[in-house]
């Protein structure tokens, strides 16, 4: 049934860049962007029973537990838009989740293309602290390198920009520690897949837009 569709999975650390990369790919090539952590925020803010059993998680830094984040993506690519193809964003972020997403992908014959957005900690400690988010359309701006065109509000849509409860210090340097943890070896676990494509993430935003899209352009 959906034979061909493309699968473009973001990796990489918090404060990569990857949610802003996958926004801009989404709208080039009109494919969903699919983001794990928009779903649970959204999830916590409506207090469904998912918010509820993630939100202790999510404010410490740690992961939700595979089943919960399984689940709710496998549910999600089952929806027509991503027929065509879609973006994730955050998901996979352990062996687990990719051992899932890949019984997913053989069964409906996906292609699968991995981009690994790379970064070092002492640069992404310095984009999260000072990194304000819209929590209507989830764009992100930095205080320092990309602020919001008026001080305080989304260029976007005008919403009250906020600061992520888990964007503090405490909580990103836990965040980071998790990455390296649980989420770093799927880069080997997709390089021995032929599925690999690191991009330097500390470049300008265009120029890492622009070779995710030659990357992806070529292995079509
Ligand atoms: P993000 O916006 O991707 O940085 O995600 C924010 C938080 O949501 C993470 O720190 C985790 O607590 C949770 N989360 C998002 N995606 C996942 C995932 N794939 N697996 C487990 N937890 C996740």
């Amino acid at each position: 049934m959906k034979n061909d569709r493309l699968a473009i999975i973001m990796l990489g650390p918090p404060g990569a860049g990857k949610g802003t990369q996958a926004r801009l790919i989404s709208e080039t090539l009109k494919l969903p962007h699919i983001s794990t952590g928009d779903m649970l925020r959204e999830a916590l803010k409506n207090e469904t029973e998912l918010g509820k059993k993630a939100k202790e998680y999510m404010e410490s830094g740690t992961l939700v537990p595979d089943e919960l984040v399984d689940a709710i993506v496998a549910e999600r690519l089952k929806r027509e838009d991503c027929d065509q193809g879609l973006i994730l964003d955050g998901y996979p972020r352990t062996i687990s989740q990719a051992e899932a997403l890949q019984s997913i992908f053989q069964e409906d014959g996906s292609r699968v293309v991995t981009i690994g957005v790379e970064v070092g900690d002492s640069v992404l400690i310095d984009r999260l602290s000072s990194r304000w988010t819209c929590p209507q359309c989830s764009k992100m701006f930095n205080a320092r390198l990309d602020p919001s065109k008026v001080n305080g509000k989304c260029d976007a849509c005008n919403s009250d920009l906020v600061q992520r409860k888990d964007d503090t210090k405490e909580v990103i340097a836990e965040r980071l520690e998790v990455y390296h943890k649980a989420t770093r070896p799927l880069i080997q676990y997709y390089q021995d897949k032929n599925f690999y494509f690191g991009v330097n993430g500390d470049q300008p935003i265009d120029t890492i837009c622009e070779s995710i899209l030659n990357r992806i352009e070529a292995d079509g």
